[in-house]
């Protein structure tokens, strides 16, 4: 069922609550938290402008890292809000509480068309606990509920399920913001009937981690494309050597499902012919690669860890993504942060910005992809990157996400 969304409703003068994924890098100098990247601030500029210029009253609510209900002074919000104050070239208040007193006195004393933002709603255990008496207080007097926070809501907490339970049951509405009803268009609908050739692309460390995915999608690609860790598994499962890589041995058998359900199907799926390996070593206690080269070949030998994709295969890659109508592209093709084995992701990034510059739809699912793409200051020549990271994968497996699932139907 489709969810109301902001452009649906009438904000004019309203009270809103808005839930925001601030979840930020940030580091500490001088004293002072600084934000290292503010994508996911910028990407929620969009939905407060629609609200702000409305005339409604905007309370913000996020979290911030993991403070397990205790106030950590590294993780407050802070920061964020002399951030979004500059973004948006208007004042953002800041109150230090996300309920109580203060926080009531601050959300009463918002003008029309102004934003403030709470404090970390993590620095109570009441938030991951989802408890309703908290949730009630953080809804306040809001009459609209606004969720824009698609990285939070895999998670059923107080400020992505329980405010909306609450709007709803006062007869108020909770709506997508439209980060929100982006992510949903192009993780969701797009992928629905994507057009062919439909190219998924999978890296990271572990098969585990997106099995589901590539289940589900073994039901809607064309080709199947994989680097990174998880390839060494598939390797195993076709009875290749993979000598020190990182596998998961234990998921050999779901590795051959896969494999099988890909030849059944006729989906064709391409793992390296090639990899970039190098010996692992420890020097003076801290792990470290040495001897990189070039392993041409499908086995892996004894001494080395495979850690990038190869040149053959990076182009036999290459080849399958430039012919596609639609990508889907999550996770790198080898340890991309150490500048020696990162070609092979970059090359695949390139491939994928030129098949979009060729009209082909591509769509990041978020995480170290993203991080990828904007350090070859590629970004923004995809079609859409997601800032979900866990969010985003749950969505990809077919699950209900709570944060989703707790927003009003569009009436009928
Ligand atoms: P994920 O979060 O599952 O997308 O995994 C991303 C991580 O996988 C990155 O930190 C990469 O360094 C790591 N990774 C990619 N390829 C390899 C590899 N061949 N060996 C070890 N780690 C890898």
């Amino acid at each position: 069922m489709a969810k109301l969304t902001i452009k649906d409703i009438d904000l004019r003068g309203k009270r809103v609550l808005a839930r925001v994924d601030y979840n930020v890098p940030m580091t500490k100098q001088d004293d002072t938290m600084v934000i290292n990247d503010d994508t996911r601030i910028r990407a929620t500029l969009p939905t407060l402008q629609a609200m702000t210029e409305k005339g409604a009253r905007v309370v913000l609510a996020a979290h911030l890292g993991r403070p397990k209900g205790k106030r950590v002074s590294s993780m407050s919000l802070r920061p964020v809000a002399d951030s979004l104050s500059k973004l948006t070239g208007k004042p953002v208040s800041f109150c230090d509480q996300c309920v109580g007193r203060t926080a009531v006195d601050a959300a009463n004393n918002l003008e029309d068309g102004s934003l403030l933002l709470l404090e970390n709603v993590r620095y109570h255990a009441e938030e991951e606990a989802n408890d309703p008496t908290f949730a009630t207080q953080l809804a306040g007097d809001a009459e609209v509920f606004v969720n824009d926070a698609f990285g939070a809501a895999h998670r059923a907490h107080a400020s992505t399920v329980g405010v909306a339970n609450v709007l709803n049951s006062r007869g108020g509405q909770s709506v997508a913001g439209i980060l929100m009803e982006r992510e949903l268009q192009f993780l969701g609908d797009e992928l629905e009937s994507p057009a062919r050739p439909f190219v998924v692309i999978l890296g990271g460390a572990k098969v585990s981690d997106k099995i589901k995915v590539i289940d589900r999608l073994l039901e809607k690609a064309d080709t199947i494309v994989i680097g990174g860790a998880m390839a060494y598994t598939f390797k195993l499962a076709k009875g290749l050597t993979v000598g020190k890589s990182l596998v998961e041995r234990d998921k050999v058998d779901i590795a051959q499902a896969a494999l099988d359900k890909a030849a059944k199907r006729g989906v064709q799926f391409l793992i390296p012919t090639d990899n970039v390996v190098a010996v692992p070593t420890e020097v003076d206690g801290k792990f470290m690669f040495r001897d990189h080269r070039v392993n041409d070949s499908e086995n892996i030998p004894d001494e080395v860890e495979g850690v990038d994709i190869g040149p053959k295969s990076a182009a036999t890659f290459s080849e399958a993504i430039a012919g596609a109508g639609t990508i889907l592209w999550n996770g790198p093709m080898g340890i991309f942060e150490d500048d020696r084995f990162a070609d092979g992701t970059f090359a695949v990034a390139r491939t994928v910005c030129e098949a979009t510059a060729n009209g082909a739809k591509s769509i990041i699912g978020g995480g170290d992809s993203v991080k990828a793409l904007n350090k070859v200051n590629l970004g923004d020549q995809v079609t859409f990157m997601s800032t979900g990271g866990g969010a985003s994968l749950e969505f990809l497996e077919g699950k209900d996400l709570p944060g989703v699932a707790a927003l009003t139907e569009k009436p009928n």
